[in-house]
């Protein structure tokens, strides 16, 4: 029996939060069964708090197609289904934690944190060793601050008095129940440390970790495989695109990004850059998502003369939200007329610009058809493009 143990130390379990569908990381499944590494971003998680010596059991909160990916659980843990909201996930795990006592120790940890630290647990202990009847590890902020509306800076805020809160979040298990039995008024807090606040209880703050970086977007994967030296299992992927607009006389001509002076420009509902159009339907074919009609339909009016470094600067945007990379893009560029020579390696920097890459991962090619087909006719301008990324494997 417990009562019968001298000086007994409280229990301490852990409750997972895997419950959020993650679509801001612009993943197809949930972001907390991505690969890191060999395992789920979930699995570092719930593989830490399980692996502590102090730490009993567990409940996990979890759909069942995250359960299904995450595999058995730890001996002692157990899986309750998520709410519409964190809180509701978290009074959840509360209840199927009924059994324990209200001076047992509570660990609140959200999945898409998969760095745990031993560190960091051993100094949330410490503080509620010491007294307190809820701790949280926060960091400071590195950055200057401001105040912000749309696209217009504002005043500074002072950052010395701000703090970047993190998980896991310790407490006594009955002041969490406390807090969230107090919550039911239509409050939606955050995090577990805010309901508790709301009961006058003091919240103490102690050192979190940069491991315990958030998976929030695509990119977050490169900082936390960096962090927790681990290699992403990558795949590679190829695209290719292939376009031709016709030549008109007396209208701009854009290729590859620049105006290129010349009798003729390219006819088109935007501004008919062949070059951008074919590396685009590139990137878009090895992301296999699709081809540039279908993000930028030539019926929509919004897209009238647009210039098309967005239309490529939107496929590059949906490589990184998939945590990918562009490693390379060759261009052909077929024309009789003008000479794309002169001006390769200025399309070449453009497009580099434009990617966000290197300009030794872009290849700026240009050939003629010896007077032949419709391009040696000099009735319209043809490109091909190849695109080479490099994705997680998820
Ligand atoms: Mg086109």
């Amino acid at each position: 029996m417990r009562e019968s143990v001298p000086s007994p130390a409280p229990q301490i379990v852990a409750i997972v939060l895997a419950g959020g569908r993650g679509v801001r990381a612009g993943y197809a499944t949930p972001k907390q069964v991505v690969m890191l590494g060999d395992k789920p971003v979930l699995r570092w998680s719930l593989d830490a708090l399980a692996g502590h010596g102090a730490i009993s059991g567990g409940v996990l909160v979890a759909n069942d197609d995250v359960m299904a990916a995450v595999g058995a659980l730890p001996e002692g843990w157990i899986s309750e289904l998520p709410g519409e909201e964190r809180q509701a996930s978290v009074a959840n795990a509360l209840a199927a934690l009924s059994d324990r006592a209200d001076d047992a120790l509570v660990l609140v940890h959200d999945a898409a944190r998969p760095g745990v630290d031993d560190a960091v647990i051993a100094r949330l202990l410490a503080a509620l060793a010491a007294g307190a009847e809820a701790a949280i590890p926060t960091l400071p902020v590195p950055d200057t601050l401001v105040a912000q509306t749309g696209g217009e800076a504002g005043d500074v805020v002072d950052r010395g008095a701000l703090a970047r809160v993190q998980t896991p979040q310790a407490f006594r298990l009955g002041t969490l129940r406390r807090a969230h039995a107090a919550a039911t008024d239509g409050v939606a807090a955050t995090d577990d440390a805010q309901l508790v606040r709301r009961l006058g209880v003091p919240v103490v703050a102690v050192a979190g970790d940069a491991r315990l970086h958030k998976l929030t977007y695509g990119e977050d994967m490169a900082i936390l495989s960096g962090l927790l030296g681990v290699g992403t299992m990558m795949r590679h992927t190829v695209g290719m695109g292939y376009d031709v607009h016709r030549l008109v006389a007396a209208k701009p001509l854009w290729i590859g990004g620049i105006e290129i002076p010349h009798s003729h420009g390219l006819e088109g509902h935007s501004d008919a850059d062949v070059a951008l159009h074919a590396l685009t339907d590139a990137i878009l074919g090895a992301l296999g998502d699709g081809d540039i009609g279908d993000h930028f339909p030539p019926s929509d009016p919004q897209w009238r003369g647009a210039a098309s470094h967005l239309f490529l600067s939107f496929a590059a945007a949906r490589v990184a939200a998939q945590g990918g990379r562009i490693a390379h893009v060759d261009l052909t560029i077929i024309a009789e007329a003008p000479k794309i020579g002169p001006h390769r390696q200025a399309i070449r920097e453009r497009i580099a610009d434009i990617l966000a890459v290197s300009p030794l991962r872009v290849s700026v090619k240009a050939t003629t058809t010896e007077r032949l087909g419709f391009t040696g006719r000099r009735e319209g301008i043809a490109a091909q493009a190849v695109a080479t990324l490099q994705l997680p494997e998820n």
